[in-house]
């Protein structure tokens, strides 16, 4: 196995090369992040908020940092009129759901919940779970879908993301979501018919290049990333910023990455480190190293004393919900990672075949 020298990652994440200093391929395409600009920002709410809706933006809230980082900029600093929704993806945490009642309570924006059929989304995630090894995935399309849903039927004229620049990748590569490959791994099985796939997905048609047409006709909201546009407190200070003005609380259970949001969260990084030969953990401490934020020892530090190859203390209650034996969950460890990685739309392979290029030409 190689490893990164200038961060902690490995060869087994997807896609990775590394350079004759024996960095790779992310550390070395790392470029200093400039802001898009606060002005600009502005122009784009201002626009929003001359639209006179009911509502000037819809703010996906998960009760994590970032979409609650997202939720106080959009109400109290640039005071817009704020939709706020959750999609509850069936492994939303208690820390997550108190996170989430006190932001609405003290900005007083309106919140909507959404959730799927609970017995349809757990066959969902079983299935995907047992094929594939990955739950995250499907979550993932619903989240979107409904997200989309919310702000089409709401006719909210933006969508403010917390994807913020200095995030890892840790969700990707493989993971880019494609409605194509979720049909194609759930196609044969039995126990879901097509109207609960279809309803799952919520948008049924759903494809990129019909979002595409339909978001430049304006029938859905303006998706916007704020973090792109301003200068971003540090992550540490982010979190001080929501539990001074928001009421927010970490949890800070060893199991957990970033997304203590879901409870799933810590067993699908144990599955992800024992198909592919990487986590997240790896990730965010990686990029914790590149934005100087901590050492590479202590990395490598923080790391051993994660024990990832030990089973999250919630393993089991997972593996009830989702009604998965421990014989069929060893059948799952040994699946070949990215095994559907070629069943996805055109869109996602022209997008795949332009990130490529971009990285061999800057390599160069
Ligand atoms: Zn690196």
């Amino acid at each position: 196995m190689t490893v990164c020298s200038k961060c902690i990652i490995n060869d087994n994440y997807p896609g990775l090369t590394f350079n004759s200093k024996g960095e790779c391929s992310i550390c070395s395409s790392q470029k200093a992040f400039k802001p898009l600009g606060e002005d600009k920002l502005k122009e784009i709410f201002k626009n929003a908020v001359a639209k006179n809706c009911s509502y000037d933006a819809l703010v996906p809230l998960s009760g994590g940092k970032d979409s609650t980082y997202i939720l106080y900029l959009a109400a109290k600093v640039y005071k817009l009129k704020v939709l706020a929704m959750t999609y509850d993806n069936g492994f939303l945490s208690k820390t997550a759901l108190e996170n989430i009642n006190r932001a609405i309570e003290i900005t007083g924006v309106k919140h909507v919940f959404c959730k799927a059929d609970a017995e349809v989304q757990k066959k969902v995630y079983r299935n995907m779970l047992l094929k594939s090894g990955d739950i995250c995935g499907a979550c993932d399309i619903a989240t979107i879908s409904h997200i989309l849903k919310v702000a089409m039927d709401s006719k909210v004229p933006l969508i403010l993301y917390g994807t913020s620049p200095l995030e890892e990748d840790s969700f990707i590569p493989d993971s880019i979501q494609d409605i194509s490959r979720f049909k194609y791994i759930l196609k044969d099985v039995k126990d879901l018919t097509k109207k609960e796939k279809d309803d799952y997905i919520i948008l049924k048609n759903r494809n990129e290049w019909s979002l595409f047409l339909q978001k430049k006709l304006g029938k859905i909201g303006l998706e916007v990333r704020p973090l792109f546009y301003i200068d971003n407190p540090s992550d540490k200070e982010m979190g001080e910023i929501i539990m001074r003005e928001m009421g927010w609380q970490e949890d800070s259970c060893k199991d957990f990455t970033k997304h203590f949001d879901c409870i799933a969260e810590p067993f699908t990084n144990y599955v992800r480190y024992k198909i592919y030969g990487y986590e997240r953990h790896i990730c965010q401490y990686s990029n914790m190293i590149r934005r100087n934020e901590i050492t590479r020892e202590k990395a490598i530090e923080m790391y051993n004393a994660d024990c990832i190859e030990e089973k999250p203390s919630n393993y089991n209650e997972i593996l009830h919900i989702l009604n998965v034996t421990e014989a069929e969950m060893e059948s799952v460890l040994r699946l070949k990672p990215l095994q559907f990685e070629n069943h996805t739309s055109k869109m996602n392979k022209i997008f795949i075949s332009f990130v490529k290029l971009k990285q061999k030409l800057h390599n160069k």
